[in-house]
Formats: C-alpha cells, structure tokens, sequence
C-alpha cells in the first residue's frame, strides 16, 4: 500500500488518500458535515462517505483474518449440513469457535473499528438514514461539487498556517503514526500561543474508540483556548434547529476527546486493542525519514505511540475553555456569522450513551421522530423507509381505532 499524505512543516497534518477507511480523509470532519447543509436538504451522505471508507478499508485490513468469518455465518449452512454438524464433535467445535466471530452488534455488523464524530453527528440525525447509508449507498443523492467548494475553503484556511508536504506511507501503522506525529507537531505550537489547524484527537468512550480532527485551536484576547469550528454554507444563511444541534454536539465532543488527551487518559493499548495496529512494525522510509526531519528518534510505530501518549501527559496544554463556530458562505467565503455555545457535558455524555448504545447492540434501529418527520421529505431512502412505513400504519391504526369508538 502506497498512498501520499499531506505534511505541514512545523506542524503535520497527514492524509492518506488510500488509506480511505481510517476516517481522516482529505476533507475535515466539519466539511463533511457541511454536505448535510447544502441546500438545507440535510442528508448524511458525508459522513457515510466517512463511514463507507472506514468499512472497506477495513475489509482490507482484515482480509487474512475475522473477515472470513463474519461473512461465513451459520445462516448460510443448510439443514442437511446443521445436522451432520451436529452429530460431529468437530464440527460442533468448529460451529462454537464460528458463532464466536458472527457479528452481533452494529459495530461488528459493518466492521467499524472505531467510529468518527461526524458518524455520531449523522446518526443524531436520522439513525436509519445512516444504517441506509451503509447499507444502500447507491440510493444516495451524490453532491460532490458542494463538497469540493467547501473543501477549498478549508484547505485555505489550513494553508494559511501550514505549508503541506507529501509522505509515503506503506501501512495502516504508518497513516495512524501520520497523524500522531500531527499531534507531536502541534502541540508545541499550542503550548507557546499559536494556532493549529486540523488537530486529530481520539479517545476511547464507553468502549468504543472515537476519532475526530478539530478544524482549528486558538487563544481569545483573554488567553483562553478556543476551539474554532468553520461551517460553510451553499446558501447565504444560517442553519436551522436541527443542524445547530447537529454541530454543537459535533464541537462538544471534540472537547470531550481534546480534554482527554490533555489530561493523559490516551493509553496506548487502545490503538493495539481496537485498531490490532502492531507496535513493533517498523515505519516506512518516508515516515521514518519525515520523524527525523522533524527531531524524533524513532524506527517502529510503537515509538511514536509512546511518544505522543507521554507527551500528551505531560504536556502543559489546557483543556479547552470556549467552543466558536463560524459560518461562511461557500460562494464568496465571507463570514455569515459567529456562535459562542456553552458546552453542556452532562447532555452530551447522555446523547453519546444513547448513541452509542445502539452501536453496542443495546437498542434497536430509531428512525426519527413524529415531530421531525420533516427530515423524511429529502431523504433519499423516503420510498423504501421501513421506519417510516411502520409509523405511518401506526397511525392509521390509532385513527381507525378512534373513529371505531
Ligand atoms: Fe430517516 Fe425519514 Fe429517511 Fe426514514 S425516510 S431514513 S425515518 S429521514
């Protein structure tokens, strides 16, 4: 595997092309968002694209190993076979050791290893539209041009604190160590006062690695740190109720995941644990080569792992103190507006819990609700929706039910 990634001098910020699935694609995680609000016709195909790119890379990754066996699953064994089975001690310990690997929550369902804050943000918004998403991609309305324009503008804006340099990378461990050696990088210039742009933050929560990349962090007058988040948009104007709730959520739990690290709860098993990276896999030449040029003495992805997990600990940085969006118009770039949000952690943590508790097969599929049925009217998968058609025959049967009284 083979695939450039984008490096900043002084500050790194990695991309990987190929390496699709890991979530940290060419365009930030608010820009994938931004696609829900072209239009203000507010689907998810962002972060499904996001998701997609997760589930098959990962198919990649994991063609030697699980992969087999979660496609191989008893359903598929006929009667005649079940029975021979099961006079077969063999085959019976065969069967035990398959149904081990069977998927039983959603997480194992589409193979995600970890989950992206922008595929939280789009299930808060229609959880069946996104499970639609991953299940029927090509029912989706495609809508490139908006995202290339919103890509642009911020690319812009991280060009104007990075200059952005291209490395090699040859495995999954180098993309992960990339985006480390981002973090490394910027954390020095967060520490003397400066901005960054595009800084990765990953924690794990209730189980479950998240991951997620900050657009951008800076000081206020008053020398507290804020994180800023940029959103642009096709129309010359802000966003709804719905979206707003979309993207406060978004920025709260980049701070969850930034505070986090800050304080040093980044333990290195996790990306062993969740993403079976390999500690001593050796770096890639250009990876390698790029660590020295930037002052680091490391040779294996476990280096640099250890490197950033120590530094993050000890560190001096903050936690962040004040969470900004920023709209802007996608056609002429100017500003449409600023929003100062007061970050709520206690709703965040429980709509995360919610959320995620359908990821870990804790509760069935949600559609939306009544009150926001509204979402259904641009939804690609209005036709097919079985949510919506459980709802509707509900209805019909309570108001026959009544009339019947
Ligand atoms: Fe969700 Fe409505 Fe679309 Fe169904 S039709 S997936 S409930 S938005």
């Amino acid at each position: 595997m083979s695939a450039d990634t984008g490096l900043p001098s002084g500050s790194v910020c990695g991309r990987d092309p190929e390496e699709n699935g890991d979530g940290f694609s060419d365009i930030s995680d608010s820009e994938l968002l931004t696609l829900q609000d072209e239009s203000d016709r507010d689907t998810n195909d962002a972060a499904c694209v996001s998701h997609k790119n997760v589930q098959s890379s990962e198919e990649v990754v994991q063609s030697s190993g699980n992969t087999d066996e979660h496609k191989d699953t008893t359903d598929n064994i006929q009667h005649d076979e079940k029975q021979q089975i099961s006079e077969n001690p063999e085959c019976s310990k065969l069967l035990q050791r398959k149904r081990k690997y069977m998927p039983t929550t959603p997480l194992q369902k589409y193979k995600m290893k970890y989950l992206c804050v922008t595929d939280l943000c789009s299930q808060m918004w229609c959880e069946q539209q996104m499970v639609y998403g991953y299940e029927i991609p090509e029912l989706e309305q495609e809508k490139p041009p908006v995202m290339n324009a919103g890509a642009s503008i911020h690319l812009a804006r991280e060009l104007e604190l990075h200059d952005v340099v291209s490395v090699k990378t040859q495995t999954k461990e180098d993309v992960w160590a990339i985006k480390f050696l981002n973090v490394l990088s910027m954390i020095p210039i967060l520490q003397s006062g400066g901005n960054v742009r595009e800084f990765p933050v990953f924690r794990e929560l209730e189980g479950v690695l998240l991951v997620g990349v900050i657009d951008e962090l800076g000081y206020t007058s008053k020398g507290q740190l804020e994180l800023r988040e940029l959103k642009t948009r096709a129309n010359p104007s802000l966003p709804g109720c719905a979206q707003s709730k979309q993207h406060n959520f978004q920025v709260s739990v980049y701070k969850i995941l930034f505070d986090g690290m800050v304080m040093g709860l980044l333990q290195p098993e996790i990306f062993v644990q969740h993403l079976h990276l390999r500690l001593d896999q050796k770096l890639g030449p250009q990876v390698a080569d790029h660590s020295r040029k930037v002052g680091l003495t490391v040779s294996t992805f476990g280096d640099i792992l250890e490197l950033i997990c120590l530094n993050l600990r000890f560190s001096e940085l903050p936690m962040i103190d004040c969470l900004k969006l920023e709209y802007c118009y996608q056609e002429d770039s100017s500003l449409l507006g600023c929003e100062m949000l007061n970050f709520e952690e206690q709703n965040v943590m429980d709509r995360l819990h919610f959320l995620l508790s359908y990821w870990k097969g804790g509760r069935e599929l949600q559609g939306v609700d009544i009150e926001e049925a509204w979402k259904c009217r641009t939804c690609s998968f209005v036709e097919i929706c079985e949510w919506r058609n459980t709802k509707a025959k509900e209805a019909i049967d309570r108001n026959q039910t009544k009339r019947g009284k």
